[in-house]
């Protein structure tokens, strides 16, 4: 009989393991079809999609950028490759609030040089970085970091908006290397951000053909053009969903050992398993695991989660003075908003919305303004248009076609200081009881396409010990 495997949680993470697992044990010819458990009546987790008035509207993440193969090679499987959207690329323009005026982010170092991202003491500190102190012994913060190499203007600024839009965090409590690996790398490799993303754009121009100009990129920040698909992010997890044996409205609420195995228990769930793997927050998986190995236990249930809400609005054109002319705009924290920024949705995706309509999507709250999440619908909605009336001339009367306000608490993991004795806290876990593996966006990446990278290498994992057991 071949090995019962279940998978708790149908998120990205958990959806991506299933598929993985049944890939790679049909290529070894021994196929395994583990079974899902998911709390909700839905699948998908933070990612699902609805059409709304012609409006589509994604419940979390709005994109994925193109620097995973994995996640292509997925799409493709799944034959959903003629569904993908690229970015609009006249949404290319960003905004950052800086003493309360939206502030175009520069595309080049000239522009950069030219433009009023920041004050010009703030963009020479900022040229100075090759010559900045060397890292110290103790792990740093994204903002430590960021002010020891480029200066506390672009700290400030840059980074803090950079962090609100992955993290809805604070970059003084996110460590460097668990938040962004790829900056903490480019600092090791080269010494510097700046002689970093030299070496790099030399790099590529030298592998395109004759007459083609490099892609743009940033030094370790995210890069690449954000893709979506035709009716929302949610078709990639519907996909898989459809292809996986999914059990809804079963939330696990016991976690026993039977024998080398398991048994899951919960509400209607009494189900006994060879391998589990949790897919789930961290909290939640600290709960089932704490009878059976505190400490760690305990230690993984430390990472912190930002709770978040998303604001979406559709409105005709018209409510607007004039068309958006980019990808939308970021709120650093010293401006003491109450607004996290605003992503321009229908300019991103002009697909998404019906013709002579525009969207907004509108984050508020995070790590630093959680309180804000205590507040009604309608009094998030009113502090919200108050907010685009200013920042984008939203017209104050006007009637929304559509008005969502979805809530993510405890929304998103941060990878704080400390992160890693915390993913060792994971894999401790893991070695003290065999056959259970922990997934999942807390711990190796919070983006999907971190979460479809590691869900092929979970996957992958299951099926080799499940091979070598015999
Ligand atoms: C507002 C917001 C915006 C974001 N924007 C982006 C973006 O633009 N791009 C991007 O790449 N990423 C973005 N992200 C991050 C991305 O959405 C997540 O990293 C990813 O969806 C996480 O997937 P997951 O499967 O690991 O977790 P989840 O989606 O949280 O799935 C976990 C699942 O486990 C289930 N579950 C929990 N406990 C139990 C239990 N005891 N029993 C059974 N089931 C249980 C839950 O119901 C859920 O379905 C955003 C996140 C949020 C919240």
């Amino acid at each position: 009989m071949a090995p019962k495997v279940v998978i708790v949680g149908a998120g990205i993470s958990g959806l991506a393991i299933a598929e993985s697992i049944e890939r790679h044990s049909a290529a070894a010819g021994r196929p395994i079809r583990p079974v899902i458990f998911e709390a909700e009546p839905e699948a998908g987790g933070k990612i699902t999609s609805h059409k709304e008035q012609g409006f589509v509207i994604d419940s979390g993440p709005h994109g994925f950028l193109d620097k995973e193969p994995k996640m292509f090679e997925l799409i493709e499987r799944l034959g959903l490759s003629d569904r993908v959207i690229g970015a609009n690329k006249e949404a290319e323009n960003r905004f950052i609030v800086r003493q309360g005026r939206l502030r175009k982010l520069p595309s080049s170092p000239p522009a950069f040089l030219a433009g009023d991202v920041l004050p010009l003491l703030g963009k020479l500190r900022v040229l100075w970085e090759p010559f900045a102190k060397g890292r110290p012994d103790a792990e740093e913060s994204v903002w430590q970091f960021a002010a020891r190499r480029i200066g506390k203007p672009a700290a400030d600024v840059l980074i803090d908006a950079m962090v609100t839009g992955i993290y809805g965090g604070d970059p003084k409590k996110l460590s460097l290397p668990a938040a962004f690996p790829r900056m903490f790398e480019l600092e090791t490799q080269y010494g510097s951000l700046i002689k970093a993303q030299l070496a790099i754009a030399k790099q590529k121009k030298k592998a395109l053909p004759a007459g083609a100009s490099a892609p743009k990129g940033g030094a370790g920040g995210p890069t690449g053009t954000l893709h979506s698909f035709q009716e929302g992010l949610g078709e990639l997890t519907r996909a898989l969903a459809s292809r996986a044996e999914v059990r809804p409205k079963m939330n696990l609420a016991q976690l026993e050992r039977e024998g080398s195995g398991f048994r899951l228990k919960g509400p209607g769930l009494d189900q006994a398993a060879d391998r589990v793997v949790l897919a789930i927050p961290a909290f939640e998986a600290e709960r089932l695991l704490l009878p059976h190995a505190e400490a760690p236990a305990r230690t993984l249930g430390q990472i912190p989660y930002a709770s978040i809400a998303v604001l979406v609005a559709g409105y005709r054109a018209s409510a607007l003075p004039r068309p958006l002319d980019g990808f939308g705009f970021l709120i650093p924290n010293g401006e003491a908003r109450s607004i996290l920024g605003t992503i321009w949705a229908s300019s991103v995706f002009p697909i998404h919305v019906p013709e002579g309509a525009i969207m907004l999507r509108t984050m508020i709250g995070g790590e630093r303004r959680a309180e804000l999440l205590e507040k009604s619908d309608d009094e998030l909605i009113q502090l919200s248009r108050a907010e685009l009336a200013q920042w984008v001339g939203l017209d104050p009367k006007a009637e929304p076609l559509v008005e969502k306000v979805i809530r993510w608490p405890r929304g998103i993991p941060q990878y704080s200081l400390g992160h890693a004795t915390r993913v060792a806290a994971a894999d401790a876990l893991e070695a003290a009881l065999p056959g259970l593996y922990l997934a999942g966006n807390a711990l190796r990446g919070v983006a999907m396409l971190n979460c479809v990278a590691d869900a092929d290498r979970v996957g992958a994992r299951v099926v080799a010990e499940t091979l070598a057991q015999g």
